[in-house]
């Protein structure tokens, strides 16, 4: 047995303390949610490494969680037989944060504490929740595998620092015991713990024994029992039929599975049958991730094969332009030893994904047709990542462009909410195209000069101005048989929509320019390929354009920038 240490936490764990405390505190029974998430995803993790070291059971192979009250002392207690944690993992992950997306979460932080509960919400807190009600925590755990003198105690009061030291523990897994602050007596009542496991962890998929709710004798005295009982429903929520599954239990698991505060915007569940067979339970989060962007996430569709977790994936499930679904998909018919390297090749996976893709595209059309309010703050979440789709999936080309949303001269905002269908209900006569300016800025574009003759004429124009745009633009060359045209390109032909008098006064134009376009073309020689006059200015006396097959100005700056 080795001495005891005492260690200090990772600066962020501090702020994180602190900032928790004082902001979730209207909210406290959530603790009990998260210590016990945590103890299924351990139940899991374990049934997943005991595919290969069945040993790893040890004669203990029925996981449970329990959680019980020592009155006299003021703890309460929540224990699992899961997976367990080293040393080595009991610093990292009860020491340190490793989320991506840390750092600019920190500096997000506005010391507002309403604002940053919200933030904290999305953050997602944790293990460090049990610091809202507790004043010390005290945590045992033995890794499977390790033998019983090989356990650690971890024991903090959440205020700098943490003491570590080795102890015994018979059972595998790991039991955390929260020592209440004062006033948090509540906390001691079966019967209120009951009622928050029923509320939020209904749709844990194996047991949570407390004792058993006395009965009461004939002559009304409470007959305490020791047995004891399972407070949820014990069984995996997605094998559950849709009727017996409440929108409430729905956004619990969603709080589970994708380890977030808030409430999912939409989800689908449906058992498929076919060549493959599975059932996805998928969701729409509310609010993006931190890490959204970046390119370490952990975060993904959990894969469970006949109600064992395989693993959590971030690439194989769903396609990059779709990385904010979360959820689960239970596969019958994939093998249980499926590796990584097998679901790389794996055809069935590509069944299986295909499959989702369509789901959760048939529910973003779902939310646009009858739940536009919805739509409109998924589309400020995530339509910058749905973009990406045009691209990325040939396959579903079309119904991704019918879900996207853009800023356009009809409306005088820079919010995204006009569709290409609402854009071609809107064209004029004789227009046989889709007109598009892509620039730094909203207000770079809309205050373009390529748009005067377009105002002129009442013709639409799509103002695109997201980094992701120029790559749309490449990907989307049409919508509805119509072609999108940048306005900044070539000698723009109108079509139809230039009359006779258009026509006229470009020819008048070009001849009383001439001798002016004849001398810059010999001052900018080396500096443009050519200078034409127009009459498409109204109000600006030139502008820049780029050849028909050219990169746009903006791409250029884009590339530029990038150092390419
Ligand atoms: P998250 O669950 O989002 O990863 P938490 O703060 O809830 O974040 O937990 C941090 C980590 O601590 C977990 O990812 C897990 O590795 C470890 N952990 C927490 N509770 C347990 C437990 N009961 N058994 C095993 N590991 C645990
Ligand atoms: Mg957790």
């Amino acid at each position: 047995m080795s001495a005891k240490q005492t260690l200090g936490f990772q600066t962020e764990v501090k702020q994180l303390l602190q900032l928790m405390i004082h902001s979730l505190y209207s909210n406290k029974e959530i603790f009990l949610r998260e210590l016990v998430s945590n103890a299924s995803d351990a139940a899991d993790k374990l049934r997943f490494e005991a595919i290969a070291r069945p040993e790893l059971f040890e004669q203990d192979a029925e996981l449970k969680i329990r959680i019980s009250v020592d009155a006299d002392n003021r703890t309460v207690t929540i224990a699992d037989n899961g997976i367990g944690m080293s040393r080595e993992e009991v610093i990292d992950h009860l020491g340190t944060i490793a989320k991506s997306g840390t750092k600019a979460f920190f500096e997000s932080l506005t010391g507002d504490d309403k604002k940053d509960a919200n933030l904290i919400g999305q953050f997602g807190v944790g293990f460090y929740s049990a610091f809202i009600v507790a004043d010390k925590v005290t945590v045992t755990t033995r890794r499977a595998g390790q033998p019983a003198s090989e356990a650690v105690r971890w024991e903090s009061a959440g205020e700098g620092e943490y003491s570590i030291e080795s102890v015994d523990k018979p059972g595998r897994g790991t039991e955390i015991v929260l020592h209440l602050k004062d006033g948090e007596d509540e906390f001691l009542s079966e019967w209120k713990l009951r009622q928050i496991v029923r509320t939020y962890s209904d749709h844990i998929s194996i047991p949570i024994e407390m004792k058993k709710a006395p009965s009461y004798g004939e002559d009304g005295q409470p007959v305490e029992s020791d047995e004891l009982e399972a407070v949820n429903q014990a069984s995996a929520l997605w094998t559950r039929s849709k009727n017996d599954i409440s929108d409430e239990q729905y956004k619990e698991f969603y709080k589970h599975v994708a380890h977030d505060f808030t409430d999912p915007l939409a989800w689908s569940h449906a058992r498929v049958e076919g060549r493959q067979e599975y059932t996805e339970l998928l969701y729409i989060p509310a609010r993006a991730p931190f890490d959204l962007y970046e390119r370490e996430r952990k975060q993904g569709i959990k894969l469970y094969v006949r109600r064992v977790f395989i693993m959590e994936d971030t690439e194989k499930l769903m396609p990059h332009y779709l990385r904010f679904v979360r959820g689960v998909i239970d596969s019958s018919d994939l093998p249980l030893n499926v590796s990584r390297e097998i679901l790389q090749q794996s055809r069935d996976i590509d069944t299986i994904r295909a499959g989702c893709v369509k789901k959760v595209l048939g529910l973003l059309e779902d939310l646009a047709t009858n739940r536009a309010d919805d739509y409109t703050s998924f589309w400020k979440e995530f339509g910058q990542v749905l973009k990406e789709g045009v691209g990325e999936d040939f396959a579903n080309k079309e119904r991704i462009a019918k879900l996207l949303r853009f800023a356009t001269t009809h409306g005088d905002s820079d919010a995204q909410v006009v569709s290409l269908s609402d854009y071609v209900g809107r064209m004029k006569e004789g227009q046989d195209k889709i007109y598009f300016i892509t620039a730094d800025s909203y207000a770079a574009a809309k205050n373009s000069p390529h748009l005067e003759v377009f105002r002129k004429k009442g013709v639409e124009v799509l103002l695109l101005s997201d980094r992701v745009d120029e790559w749309l633009a490449a990907s989307l060359t049409e919508f509805d048989g119509k072609a999108l045209v940048s306005v900044a390109k070539g000698s723009l032909d109108l079509g139809a929509l230039d009359d006779e008098a258009d026509k006229e006064a470009q020819q008048a134009a070009e001849e009383n320019a001439r001798p002016v376009v004849d001398r810059l073309k010999t001052a900018l020689a080396d500096k443009v390929a050519d200078v034409r006059a127009t009459a498409r200015l109204i109000d600006s006396p030139a502008c820049l354009v780029v050849g028909e097959n050219d990169m746009s100005a903006h791409l250029e700056r884009l590339l530029k920038a990038a150092g390419q």
